[in-house]
């Protein structure tokens, strides 16, 4: 074992709610989780300024306090945070598993993935900049807060025409811009939008810049027609993006069985296609995306990973004796 090289029972790679309840349930169980944050703890949820769908806070609190408030309870019982970004791993041996950070070299006997996926950017000025202030990649956290205004929506797949269709539940009016005058979106949801006589459409157009007004939220966005050319600026409050998302799978490369959107698949309890190691969240949950279906996800994967940790215990101790006794 390299002097750096740090024994763990478990490493957990990600802190969004999936982690950070894997880390709850671990630590629990006496495994001492180390849990590697990224370099924002809570991931996208840190950046959702008000959840109110989280059962037990009627009055809803912001994404920053709920994951504060989850790390602070994972610590309680011993987890460990690390906010270090994971370069790579090596599964190819089996238990234990090299996991290696910026500043460290884990050897785990368990992992559970909890890492996420991203929702896409469009890439323009204005949109990190109004990130909680008008630009939104989620409408069932964000819908609420723009109940009468007059909203857009970027995207012509299932998520944009579904999210759309769920945001005229509080918005004045939903405007679906989308770079092509087709959509990819299935027929039924599209007949829905279509027949929906809050949502109109803005076709074969692309959002250039998100523009803001003094108070500090978006008041416009700058659009250019692709087949014409032409410009123009179209008031609007509010900007939801629905272009796909990207799931965080880069530092596995092939060493963990993905499905053909990049997802890692796994079992009913949670367990991918290497054995000890598991995964839950939005790393393997390409349709629910929500903070309580993630802390599920999240629980069942450390209970998986704790009940395998137990059956594999004899021969975990004799594999863990071999680098010292060849030392
Ligand atoms: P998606 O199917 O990949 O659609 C992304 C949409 O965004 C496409 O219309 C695409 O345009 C557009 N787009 C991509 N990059 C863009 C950019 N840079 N600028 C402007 N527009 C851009 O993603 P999704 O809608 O999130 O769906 C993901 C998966 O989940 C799909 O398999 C979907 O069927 C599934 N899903 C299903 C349901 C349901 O069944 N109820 C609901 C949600 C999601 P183009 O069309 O021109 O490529």
């Amino acid at each position: 074992m390299g002097e750096r090289m740090k024994k763990e029972r478990v490493v957990i790679i990600g802190s969004g709610p999936a982690g950070l309840t894997a880390a709850l349930y671990t630590a629990r169980a006496q495994l001492a989780p180390v849990v590697i944050a990224g370099a924002q703890l809570g991931g996208q949820v840190a950046i959702t300024h008000e959840i109110e769908n989280y059962p037990g806070f009627p009055d809803g609190l912001s994404g920053p306090e709920l994951v504060e408030r989850m790390k602070e309870h994972a610590e309680n019982f011993g987890a460990k945070f690390e906010f270090d970004l994971v370069e790579s791993v090596d599964f190819s041996r089996g238990s234990p598993f090299l996991v290696k950070t910026m500043g460290e070299e884990y050897l785990a006997d368990a992992v559970i993935v909890t890492i996420g996926a991203d929702p896409r950017k469009l890439g323009v000025p204005g949109e990190i900049e109004f990130i909680g202030a008008g630009v939104s990649y989620c409408g069932t956290c964000d819908g609420f807060f723009f109940r009468g205004k007059d909203i857009v929506v970027v995207g012509g797949g299932d998520s944009a025409l579904e999210e759309g269709i769920f945001l005229t539940r509080f918005a004045n009016s939903v405007n679906i811009i989308h770079r092509r005058d087709e959509l990819r979106a299935g027929v039924q949801l599209q007949q829905r939008a279509f027949n929906n006589e809050k949502i109109s459409f803005t076709w074969d157009s692309v959002v250039e810049e998100i523009i803001g007004a003094d108070d500090g939220g978006v008041n416009a966005v700058r659009l250019k027609n692709r087949v014409t050319g032409e410009e123009t600026t179209h008031p609007t409050e509010g900007v939801f993006i629905f272009i796909g998302h990207d799931p965080n799978n880069a530092v596995f490369g092939d060493q963990i069985a993905l499905n053909e959107n990049g997802y890692i698949i796994t079992d009913q309890r949670y367990r991918t296609n290497v054995e000890g190691v598991f995964a839950a969240g939005e790393i393997q949950d390409e349709i629910w995306r929500q903070v309580a279906t993630s802390v599920g996800q999240g629980t069942s994967a450390a209970m998986a990973a704790i009940q395998w940790l137990e059956e594999h215990e004899e021969h975990l101790q004799d594999l863990n004796a071999l680098p010292e006794a060849q030392a």
